[in-house]
């Protein structure tokens, strides 16, 4: 008898979900965005795994399109933008912390110092290092009274800008934008002849035009909308697509899912795919009586999750789509071209941003264009 081979199952060819990344669609991003930052240099904000969507393919892709600045928030975030790039300019968001300064400086990653204390630290390197102010959001940031004790340490090495960050900045019509902007130009006034950033995506699309020299973007980048309540600019760069792993009939008054949530009114057919909680579609994309829930697109029809999101498993209610796009074994989409990361949170009562940066890890991943 001759041994039969052990078949071959290898995690990738045959998952039930795949998350595809448009390295095309990201370059056309930042090519956009940094088109409408100019004549200020545009960067990206590769932060979190850059937002969920892999830092190293990220940040390749946009080197590829001519960008040389990034930032992280990390220590850990910065080491791997070096271990792809020796080249990249490199900021560091959250700053000195514990950090010894010459390990950072031997890195050639430059700190965003955000008080007194990390400027006189950093100032024994003699490296390059930029100095963020707190304009009004109270979070993280050198407090605006500190600008010429600042300006006194800044002396002793290369300042590369001066930044601070927008707190409204999707909203065009909220006041703190106007006054942010005032108290960041009063703060520029200390620093003659020194660069400035302010603009982060949303920023760079308000009609005051805060670009300075330096422009930040992160979430826009990645698809997602900069101008909340428009149309968005960008183009998407996420598809996460599932198969159909089941489908059934229930009558209605049945039920779906824990703790049987949700009871069907009419005839139901329903589609089982592989997507839960786990990756990163969130419970309350569930909806709740008073609340629509996230959809799918099964074919061309739009189709609503039923009963609760499982952590591996999610039902559909498919009942309107078209049969053969509803069977077992088609795919369904849950981001992509219809359905884009921001239509995603405002079902499941978040931000696109979450969305993004909670991307599931067990699913295949899959990077297009670039
Ligand atoms: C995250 C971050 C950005 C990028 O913001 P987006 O809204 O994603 O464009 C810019 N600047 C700072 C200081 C940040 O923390």
């Amino acid at each position: 008898m001759t041994a039969q081979p052990a078949p071959v199952l290898e995690p990738g060819l045959d998952e039930s979900a795949l998350l595809s990344i448009n390295l095309s669609a990201l370059r056309q991003n930042w090519r956009d965005l940094a088109r409408l930052s100019a004549p200020a240099i545009c960067s990206a904000v590769v932060k979190a795994d850059g937002y969920g969507l892999g830092l190293e393919p990220v940040l390749r892709a946009l080197q590829a399109e001519g960008c040389t600045t990034f930032f992280v928030a990390v220590i850990s975030e910065a080491l791997r933008v070096r271990a792809v790039s020796r080249d990249a300019t490199v900021y560091l968001l959250n700053g000195l912390a514990q950090e010894t300064p010459a390990g950072l400086a031997a890195l050639g990653v430059r700190p965003v110092l955000n008080t007194l204390a990390e400027v006189a630290a950093w100032a024994e390197t003699g490296r390059p290092a930029a100095l963020h102010f707190d304009t009004g959001m109270n979070r993280l940031g050198l407090a605006p009274a500190d600008a010429s004790r600042a300006l006194e340490l800044a002396r002793r090495f290369p300042l590369s800008f001066v930044m601070s960050h927008l707190a409204c900045a999707g909203d065009p019509v909220d006041p703190l934008n106007a006054r942010q902007i005032a108290a960041f130009g009063a703060i520029l006034g200390a620093f003659p002849g020194v660069a400035a950033s302010l603009a982060n995506s949303s920023g760079i699309f308000l009609p005051q035009r805060p670009h300075c020299d330096l422009t930040r973007p992160g979430y826009a980048l990645y698809g997602g909308n900069p101008t909340p309540g428009r149309a968005n600019p960008m183009r998407p760069v996420v598809r996460l697509a599932a198969r159909i792993l089941a489908t059934r009939e229930i009558g209605a008054g049945e039920q779906v899912g824990y703790d049987a949530a949700w009871t069907a009114t009419r005839p139901t057919r329903l589609a089982t795919i592989g997507l839960g909680y786990a990756d990163g579609l969130p419970l309350s994309a569930s909806g709740d009586p008073t609340r629509a829930p996230a959809a799918a697109e099964v074919g061309e029809t739009l189709c609503p999750f039923v009963g609760r999101i499982s952590m591996d498993l999610s039902v559909i209610d498919v009942t309107d789509a078209p049969e053969g796009a509803a069977a077992r074994g088609e795919w369904v989409e849950i981001l992509g071209e219809r359905i884009g990361v921001d239509d995603l949170a405002e079902r499941s009562q978040t931000i696109g941003y979450e969305i993004l940066t909670r991307l599931g890890r067990r699913y295949v991943r899959r990077y297009v264009g670039g």
